[in-house]
Parts: structure tokens; sequence; C-alpha cells
């Protein structure tokens, strides 16, 4: 596995490859089956992987917060919701709000969460490879790879998988 801090150069120097990629899957791959395959590396991967370990997702990306969210994590907190926006979320403009900095606000010193059970669920799902409709993402994925060591990994089994290997000219 990539260390977390060489994930953002070892993506860039794939970027081209990762596209490629992207347009192979699109010709050749069954969408359920792809989706299968993500879930089942994302379970092997992430079950033997310390993420307070890595963090870039917290570090690179502030939370966001739904409602629900927003409800969770005060009450954690011990605070109304309106005293926990006010300390410590922004509104997206879109119907979310955004924590004040990036990296996030409840990133601890440990790599953990101060929000702990009750972070958000866009955070507890990223990098989002255990939900379904792969194939329409693999846009965010292929950017998400840059950050996410696991997901550079998974992209790199994925390749395995399906016998690719690149060629700048090559047509997928
Ligand atoms: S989800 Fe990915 S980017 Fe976030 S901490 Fe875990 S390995 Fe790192
Ligand atoms: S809310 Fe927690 S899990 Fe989400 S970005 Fe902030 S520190 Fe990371």
């Amino acid at each position: 596995m990539i260390t977390p801090n060489k994930v953002a150069a070892m993506a860039e120097k794939k970027e081209k490859e990762n596209y490629a990629f992207r347009t192979f899957l699109k010709n050749h791959a069954d969408p359920e089956k792809l989706d299968a395959q993500f879930l089942r590396l994302h379970n092997e991967l992430f079950s033997q992987y310390d993420c307070s370990s890595c963090r870039n997702c917290c570090k690179e990306f502030c939370g966001t917060f739904e409602n629900e969210d927003i409800t969770k994590g005060a009450a954690k907190l011990h605070m109304t919701p309106e005293t926990f926006k006010a300390q410590y979320l922004q509104y997206d403009g879109e119907g979310a709000y955004d924590t004040n900095h990036t990296p996030c606000d409840f990133l601890q010193g440990d790599g953990s969460c101060l929000l702990g059970e009750c972070k958000p669920v866009n955070c507890a799902e990223f990098p989002f490879t255990a939900k379904p409709d792969r194939l329409l993402s693999m846009i965010s994925i292929i950017g998400n790879a840059s950050v996410c060591p696991v997901l550079f990994e998974i992209l790199e089994r994925l390749k395995g998988e399906y016998g690719f290997e690149f060629r700048s000219n090559a047509r997928w």
C-alpha cells in the first residue's frame, strides 16, 4: 500500500492511465459486477488499514453535514444544533453545511475524529467504494485516489483483475 504522503504525487503520475482505465471500464465492464468488485476490495483493504495513521481525507477536505449529521454531532458535544452550527459550520449554499476550516476542525492530533461514531455520513462513507453505481462515479473516484491510499490501491487491483495495461497510444 502506498503511504499517505506519497499518494498525491503517484496519482498525478497515473492520471492519464487512470482516465484510460475509466474509458476501458465504460467500454468493457458490467456495472453490477464492477460494484461487487469495488465492494469486495473495499471490505478487504479497509479491514486491514488503520485510517488514523492517514487522515488525508480530513486534512484535504472539510466535513460536510446534512441536518441529521448536525443533530448527532451537536448531541455528541452536548450542544444545541444552533450552537453547533454557529461554532463549527458554514452553509454551503446547497442545503448542507461544511466545517469552517481545512484540515477539518474535528480532526484530533491522534488521527481520531472528535465526533467519533457521530461523524457525518459523508465522512463515514468516504471514499464511497462500498456504494453502488461506481461506473458513473469514475471521475470523482479518480480525483479521490489522489487523496486516499486505499482507493489508489483499489484502482490498481482492479486494473490487475481486468488485465488492463496502459499504453498511451491505445484505443480502449
Ligand atoms: S478513508 Fe482513505 S484518505 Fe481517509 S483516512 Fe482512510 S485511507 Fe486515508
Ligand atoms: S468530521 Fe471527522 S471524519 Fe469528517 S472530515 Fe472532520 S475530522 Fe474527518
